[in-house]
């Protein structure tokens, strides 16, 4: 049994399908110690372990439109179950994904005694999003992303990292992207003026290199971790 040592924090990574957040939110949540929950990694997890939710999710993923609110819910509660006491905090990569979504996670911090710290929205112009998802490959092992056009692997079907295979993903064909897009465009994008009232909201020009991106998030959440131990001890 672990305890909570310190006060947790909270972080979203907010933005468009193909913006980077998956990316970011890798290195942030190595650089503070928080827990990385990243809602369509789950839901493609559940789906290649042919679960019932797996199953149930398929279909959303496959049009590129959002999974239902319950759904969601219930991945966001299996991920803090598995570990709600350990580490500096929390890291939400692609939720809360509209207003709904928002509310529940809302209730959830609640619950948990604890609040929203940061809502940084990574922003980036939606011609390179078209490029940035049309060319994706994605590790099948570690989930590294490289492109075609603009990061290519040195091999088409071998990940750098860890030599995984490297697939297309179904959702990033053409017709699927421009769903994806259009879901980000019409559900998502409300949560930038939602964050913004409640004060929390931080904009990041996205459309730079890897580590630019990373030292502007790094200014962003420094302060906010300046009073936290780097690791935390376990029971
Ligand atoms: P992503 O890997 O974040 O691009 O998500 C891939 C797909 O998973 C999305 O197009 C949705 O179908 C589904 N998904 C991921 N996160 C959510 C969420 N918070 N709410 C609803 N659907 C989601």
């Amino acid at each position: 049994m672990s305890q909570r040592l310190i006060e947790q924090k909270v972080v979203i990574l907010l933005g468009p399908p193909g913006g980077g957040k998956g990316t970011q939110a890798e290195k942030i949540a190595r650089q503070y110690g928080l827990l990385h929950i990243d809602t369509g990694r789950a839901l493609r997890a559940e789906q290649a372990s042919g679960s019932e939710l797996g199953l149930k999710v398929q279909s959303y993923m496959e049009k590129g439109v959002l999974a239902p609110f319950e759904l969601v819910m219930d991945v966001i509660k299996a991920a803090l179950l598995k570990e709600t006491s350990n580490g500096n905090g929390f890291l939400f990569d692609g939720f809360p994904r509209n207003l709904t979504q928002a509310a529940g996670l809302e209730r959830i911090l609640q619950e948990l005694s604890l609040t929203l710290d940061a809502a940084l929205y990574l922003k980036m112009p939606h011609d390179i999003l078209l490029d940035r998802l049309g060319f994706r490959l994605t590790c099948k092992q570690c989930d590294t992303k490289f492109n075609l056009k603009l990061k290519p692997p040195q091999n088409p079907s071998v990940c750098d990292l860890c030599s995984g295979e490297l697939f297309q993903r179904s959702d990033d064909k053409p017709e699927v992207i421009e769903n994806r897009l259009k879901a980000y465009t019409e559900e998502t994008s409300p949560l930038i003026e939602h964050y913004t009232t409640l004060g929390v909201l931080q904009t990041l020009d996205a459309n730079q290199p890897i580590e630019v991106v990373f030292e502007l998030a790094q200014t962003i959440l420094n302060p906010l971790f300046s009073q936290l131990p780097v690791t935390t001890q376990k029971d």
